[in-house]
């Protein structure tokens, strides 16, 4: 990771009058990589792209694309980040090819079309209008268009919101296809599953502030070592089953806790709790219907930097207990807060 970075955001200030919308935000991304920025609503991923693609001034720090200082020259980025922003505003009635050849008459050197179509799988609706197309289509446009000017960098935001999960699982294939032609990828999402699946690093953002920096699985693994086994005892044998694993947590130093939940019994120990855990069952012969351990994933991560559930979904981050596992409970700030952006 030598190379000089092909993105590079330091110390990024941007307030909107008294809401401080991006604090401190630092990062930078290498050549070839897909680069994510994850974080729930609000967290203020969209204003650290629209800094770096020179589409708001910021308040402090600075944001380069391929050595291009963003806020002294928003005008010279133009050619070398193509930038997908949320919810593209085209006409109901241009069709597909209509609105790739219109952008691409906006660019000097702009990428081939009709490999572009291919690219994205739309060659075949390039007749088809805007209005008619799916959601999975028109994200797909809204990709095209990012890159119709053949940019170097590709920042896609939010890119999978509202598909289904099909449609979700095939543009990842072609984020992938994407990079693979050469250009580095800005993937700005709400989505866990997406940045884990996809991302080769990413910054977690929270409250426009980077919370955690890494590699999805350095960011898994750095937590900590806890690990969960998950139980369904056989009904006949439950109520043993469930004394000896309550007995093992009393005295075994790689099993701390045993719950019960929903007819899954869960017990957490260290990386080593299933070899504690089988051999108990076993000596006792119950027998579980299903083990499985629970894997860790961003998720996680999320929880234990902030302290707080993530919910993709809702508007923003749920209340839940700290990070201390204390119980305390606090409201956190959703869209509500959110100003006019125009
Ligand atoms: P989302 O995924 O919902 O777009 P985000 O992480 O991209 O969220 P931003 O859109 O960057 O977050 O918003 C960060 C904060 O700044 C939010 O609290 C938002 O309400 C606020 N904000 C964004 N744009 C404006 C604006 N034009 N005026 C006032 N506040 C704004």
């Amino acid at each position: 990771m030598s190379a000089t970075p092909v993105v590079e955001v330091a110390h990024l200030r941007k307030t909107y009058g008294e809401k401080v919308a991006v604090d401190d935000v630092s990062f930078a991304v290498q050549p070839g990589e897909i680069f994510g920025i994850l974080g729930p609503n609000g967290a203020g991923k969209t204003t650290t792209v629209e800094c770096l693609a020179g589409l708001r001034q910021a308040d402090g720090g600075t944001t380069r694309v391929l050595g291009v200082d963003t806020q002294a020259d928003p005008g010279a980025v133009r050619g070398l980040l193509g930038v997908q922003l949320q919810e593209s505003a085209l006409h109901d009635k241009i069709t597909v090819g209509e609105a790739v050849r219109l952008f691409a008459s906006f660019y000097p050197r702009p990428a081939d079309v009709g490999e572009l179509l291919d690219l994205l799988d739309l060659a075949q609706h390039q007749g088809v209008q805007y209005a008619k197309l799916s959601g999975g289509q028109k994200q797909r446009l809204s990709i095209a268009l990012a890159l119709v000017g053949d940019p170097r960098v590709a920042v896609l935001d939010e890119l999978t919101t509202g598909l289904d999960p099909q449609a979700r699982r095939n543009t990842w294939d072609l984020v992938e296809r994407v990079r693979s032609r050469g250009v580095t990828i800005l993937l700005v999402t709400h989505f866990m599953e997406e940045a884990e699946r996809l991302c080769d690093r990413l910054v977690v953002i929270d409250g426009g502030r980077v919370v955690a920096a890494g590699t999805p699985p350095e960011l898994i693994d750095g937590i900590d070592d806890t690990r969960t086994v998950q139980l369904r005892l056989p009904e006949a044998d439950a109520a043993r089953g469930r004394e000896v694993l309550a007995r093992l947590a009393a005295s075994h130093a790689d099993v701390h806790s045993v719950a019960d939940a929903g007819g899954v019994t869960a017990v957490t120990g260290t990386r080593r709790v299933l070899f504690a855990v089988v051999p108990a069952l076993a000596d006792a012969d119950v027998l579980p219907d299903d083990v499985r351990t629970v894997s860790r994933t961003l998720e996680d991560v999320f929880v234990a930097v902030t302290g707080r559930t993530y919910d993709p979904d809702a508007a923003g981050t749920r209340a839940v207990r700290t990070a201390d596992g204390a119980g305390r409970r606090r409201e956190l700030t959703s869209t509500a807060d959110r100003g006019d952006r125009s």
